[in-house]
């Protein structure tokens, strides 16, 4: 049993085909598994075709970077109910990637390195081509040893070829996980860049702001953060949800369902964010917020 509630795909930077994902998923033996590709849902119709045969549930996810200061401010919607209406409000979003990687291409071009937009989307799948795809070619060709350290020398922010792209702020984008029927999910909190106070000040406000869960149990964290980051959820009313954030070949260390090895994911934390969503709908329904 548990579940896994953040994978990717080959809709976006991992490399499992969903279909391929959920099967494995099933052969764990998880209870329910969720597809959060970055800015698209385009993996989730054959997720939901091999969950129906593997007998699996299918949580439909996506995961979005958004505006912030300080580090990375990753939310996570997951039970989504209106894929269209989702996909409309992330227009400028999934425009925004797509001119951003034609700058990140002529930036490495400018910089001496023989590379094409077509080869960076030959190492991808169908859907949304990100920076771990980049990292892949520059291995391939040589200018990076490994993909960590292709971010390093060249793709992490502040790196010689990052380039900004278009974001949504926390409260909006908490927004529209609402308004498509979904729960909204503080992915990877450590990312956040601030610690301790600070940390409960911006959970607080994202709180305010609709937040209904953050990510507790997360493949890359330890057990005993796990442990904090679980009681962290508690004091500010949030429920504790988590995944292994597997993204296969792109990360090699991490794997579905398990993270790191010993990562379990209980089905409560399913369940709560269920009742958040339901609680919701009751006195709301989606879309005319
Ligand atoms: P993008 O959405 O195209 O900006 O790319 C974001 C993806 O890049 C995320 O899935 C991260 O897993 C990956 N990523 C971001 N920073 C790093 C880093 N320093 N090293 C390895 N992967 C990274
Ligand atoms: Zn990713
Ligand atoms: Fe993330
Ligand atoms: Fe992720």
């Amino acid at each position: 049993m548990g579940v896994d509630l953040h994978t990717h795909t080959t809709a976006s930077d991992g490399s499992d085909s969903p279909a391929e994902l959920v099967s494995a998923a099933s052969g764990l033996g998880l209870s329910a598994v969720a597809v959060t590709d970055h800015d698209t849902t385009e993996g989730l119709a054959e997720a939901e075709t091999a969950a129906s045969r593997a007998g699996i549930e299918l949580v439909k996810g996506l995961e979005l970077s958004l505006e912030w200061g300080p580090g990375a401010m990753h939310l996570l919607i997951l039970l989504i109910e209106d894929l269209d209406f989702l996909l409309s409000r992330l227009g400028r979003v999934r425009e925004g990637r797509v001119r951003r990687n034609l700058e990140m291409a002529e930036r490495l071009r400018s910089q001496g390195m023989d590379v094409t937009m077509e080869e960076v989307r030959a190492g991808g799948g169908s859907g949304a081509i990100g920076r771990p795809h980049f990292a892949s070619l520059l291995v391939r060709k040589g200018y990076a040893p490994d993909i960590p350290a292709a971010f390093d020398l060249y793709l992490a922010r502040g790196r010689p070829a990052y380039v900004e792209r278009f974001r949504l702020g926390p409260a909006e984008a908490i927004a529209a996980a609402h308004a498509a029927g979904g729960a909204a999910v503080l992915a990877h909190p450590l990312t956040l860049g601030v610690e301790g106070g600070r940390l409960s000040a911006v959970l607080e406000e994202l709180s305010e702001q609709g937040l209904d869960g953050m990510e507790a149990y997360y493949g890359a964290y330890d057990p005993p953060t796990r442990r904090s980051l679980f009681e962290l959820a508690r004091r500010h009313g949030l429920v504790p949800s988590g995944g292994s954030d597997y993204h296969g070949r792109f990360k090699p260390d991490v794997k579905l369902g398990i993270g790191r090895g010993d990562l379990v994911v209980p089905d409560e934390a399913l369940a709560e964010l269920r009742a958040a969503v339901s609680a919701r709908r009751s006195l709301k329904p989606p879309h005319r917020s």
